[in-house]
């Protein structure tokens, strides 16, 4: 017997010995070798002229006795000498054995991270295994070799026979083992059915080029006997049948043109378990230095399982109509996790583990193609069929969203011109490049109002004070949004009329504008500002001007507020939002990052530790044209300490309910309207 060499031993024991949990996919790699000794001789027919060969002539056959427990992959491909058989099944990774060495001291136990490296390939017989036999006649040799091992020890090679070039491999496979310890056990009686095998070969070779046939059992009526009375019962036999098992044509391989929709609709609903069609098919082929086929599929639903923590995403990586992996996650961002489909490249070597293709040069090259694929498709699906992008955002909006959030805005330039936010003004749902582009000439930034209920947004002071003076408004209903918004900072709006600071340049752009030139375009940074926070900078100087009298004059009456609300308010101040008789009496607003909604979202998570969570700072504005206010400082002219500290708290409260959170005390709250009424 000849011995298996030191670190193949190794090695060998390592993968027997499990520590590829995937063990089926033993027959995709003997598939792959034997559809590669098929193209090798396929390819010498094609250069070799002495070389003469049908082309329906090759083939891959499975085959299986369940008696004697043996699994036999057959090819009538190039085949192997004595020699080659001992060169290619001797050593293990034999082009690598030096490698391995060295790999195998620094990254000791790191087992997988080996196999990926080195292939499974053939070796993977022995993880289903107990003995492996293979058969080989080398083209155009008269001789057939046998090589013949039990995968621990060493390997045998004795002359043999059989007929006509081309390998098989004979697989005895193991006796099936219990499970343990709650764990499932090793099922290996199912590589011994029709089923079990025509399943793998569908689901891993189905792509192969060349015909995967098995002889597969059917059923049929026995022809009617002459002489059969009137009461005859149709016979069945079973006979047997040669099948072809896979498809064999890829459809990411067809030119996009040549396939009908219908065919990428039922090749998708059947591949990915849909009931609905795609709302997107994208197809493509990649050429260079890295060649590949792309076929994507943006669903037309979200899966109900899509934000959950079970929700895998990937796409399907084949290499040479071979796969590799059902869901290969480091082709997709998690903002595109929704995307399902297949890529497929004979540049991605074959042998991939999941732990090294994270590494893998190619693989990144193509998630990176892919992504920029969807991402430019998603524009197009947003610039000209805007009914289905809307219904694509209302499923899937919520993830781009979140991909901005989760990178701290760093994906923001990718992703924000796919988002879609309602504008309260237009009453529909926009791109903040379309809400730029509406924005008139003076405005600085992009208004916002978060809450979750639009029609309720819309009637807020804040909001409809903003509109009056000319801007619109987006309205934010999801938890998510805000975050978002905040993530970002501001929208960078691409080519905007140039808007000039000085007079002079302005006066000289427009006379240039009157002589023909074309306008001046420039990229405008709009901050992002919530119309409830801060300072919005939207008063007249005359406004400012009667606020800061007002809140001059009444010092003493904030002040007094101020002390009867305590902690709940920063401050009590006249209002720059509210300046009509019309409008409120008075608004909550907040200083600093947070907004009141987003301390509603944080309340609603699932922290639970309520005391920690940051808080926002309130302040209660007051609409200094509005009857009440007179009220109020009537009431601070006559000392009434008593009716000012009432005005304050059930304006306050009220100020809360307009924007959907409840007073903190109700009963304190019934009881000062009683009090006033
Ligand atoms: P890999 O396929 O990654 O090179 P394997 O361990 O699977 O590694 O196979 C080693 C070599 O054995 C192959 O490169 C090929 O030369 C040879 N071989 C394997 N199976 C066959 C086959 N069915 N017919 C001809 N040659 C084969």
């Amino acid at each position: 017997m000849r011995q298996f060499k030191t670190e193949s031993k190794k090695l060998l024991d390592l993968m027997i010995n499990s520590i590829y949990t995937n063990k089926e996919i033993f027959l995709r790699e003997l598939i792959s070798n034997a559809s590669d000794a098929v193209d090798k001789l396929n390819f010498k027919s094609l250069s070799d002229e002495n070389v003469q060969l049908g082309d329906d002539d090759l083939a891959i056959r499975v085959s299986f006795d369940k008696d004697a427990r043996t699994l036999t992959i057959s090819d009538n491909g190039i085949g192997m000498t004595a020699e080659e058989l001992e060169r290619n099944l001797g050593t293990i990774a034999h082009s690598g054995s030096q490698e391995f060495k060295a790999e195998n001291a620094e990254s000791q136990g790191d087992a997988v991270d080996i196999i990926g490296q080195f292939g499974v390939g053939f070796y993977s017989a022995f993880m289903v295994a107990k003995h492996v036999r293979v058969v080989s006649r080398a083209f155009g040799s008269d001789e057939a070799n046998v090589w013949e091992s039990d995968g621990l020890e060493g390997y045998t090679i004795e002359p043999g026979e059989r007929a006509g070039h081309g390998t098989d491999i004979i697989l005895t496979l193991r006796d099936n083992e219990p499970g343990q310890n709650g764990e499932p056990g090793e099922d290996y009686n199912r590589y011994l059915s029709e089923w079990g095998l025509k399943d793998l070969i569908k689901r891993y070779s189905n792509y192969v080029r060349y015909p995967i046939q098995m002889m597969v059992t059917k059923s049929r009526q026995k022809p009617k006997p002459e002489d059969a009375g009137d009461d005859y019962q149709p016979e069945y036999e079973d006979y047997q049948e040669l099948e072809t098992v896979n498809s064999m044509t890829p459809i990411w391989k067809k030119h996009s043109s040549d396939v009908e929709q219908s065919d990428y609709n039922e090749f998708y609903k059947a591949t990915f378990h849909d009931f609905e069609d795609p709302a997107r098919t994208i197809s493509f082929h990649a050429e260079g230095t890295l060649e590949y086929d792309a076929l994507l599929f943006v669903p037309g639903r979200a899966p109900f399982d899509l934000y959950s923590r079970d929700y895998e995403k990937g796409l399907a990586l084949y290499s040479s109509n071979v796969l590799i992996m059902e869901k290969c996650a480091d082709l997709l961002p998690d903002y595109y996790n929704f995307v399902r489909g297949v890529v497929d490249s004979a540049d991605v070597s074959l042998n991939i583990s999941r732990e090294t293709l994270q590494h893998d040069r190619q693989l990144r090259a193509i998630a990176r193609r892919v992504e920029k694929k969807i991402t430019s498709e998603l524009e197009d699906m947003r610039d000209y069929d805007r009914e289905t992008y809307e219904k694509f955002f209302e499923n899937f909006g919520r993830g781009l969203k979140y991909g901005i959030y989760s990178s701290y805005g760093m994906k923001a330039d990718e992703l924000a011109d796919l988002l879609l936010f309602y504008s309260a003004r237009e009453k529909k749902m926009v791109t903040l490049a379309e809400y730029a582009k509406a924005m008139p000439a003076g405005q600085k930034a992009i208004y916002y109002a978060a809450g979750d209920d639009r029609e309720r947004l819309s009637k807020m002071p804040v909001v409809t004070g903003v509109l009056a003076r000319g801007y619109d408004v987006l309205l934010l209903t999801s938890d998510i949004d805000e975050f978002t918004f905040q993530a970002m900072r501001e929208y960078v709006a691409r080519d905007m009329p140039k808007v000039y600071e000085d007079d002079a340049a302005r006066e000289a752009a427009e006379k240039a504008q009157a002589d023909g030139a074309e306008p001046e375009l420039e990229d405008r940074h709009l901050e992002l500002k919530n119309v409830a926070t801060g300072d919005l900078d939207l008063a007249t100087e005359d406004e400012k001007k009667d606020a800061e009298e007002a809140t001059k004059e009444n010092a003493d009456l904030f002040t007094s507020m101020k002390d009867a609300l305590g902690d709940k308010v920063e401050k009590v101040a006249v209002s720059a939002r509210l300046v009509g008789e019309g409008d409120a009496p008075a608004c909550i607003t907040t200083e600093g990052p947070l907004s009141l909604e987003m301390e509603k979202v944080l309340q609603r998570g699932p922290e639970g530790d309520m005391e920690n969570l940051p808080k926002t700072q309130r302040v209660l504005e007051l609409n200094a044209k509005h009857p009440v206010f007179a009220k109020l400082a009537a009431a601070q002219k006559d000392g009434d300490a008593k009716k000012v500290e009432l005005y304050a708290g059930i304006l306050y409260d009220q100020a809360l309910l307009v924007e959907g959170i409840l007073p903190e005390d109700p009963v304190a709250f019934a009881a000062r309207v009683c009090e006033l009424m």
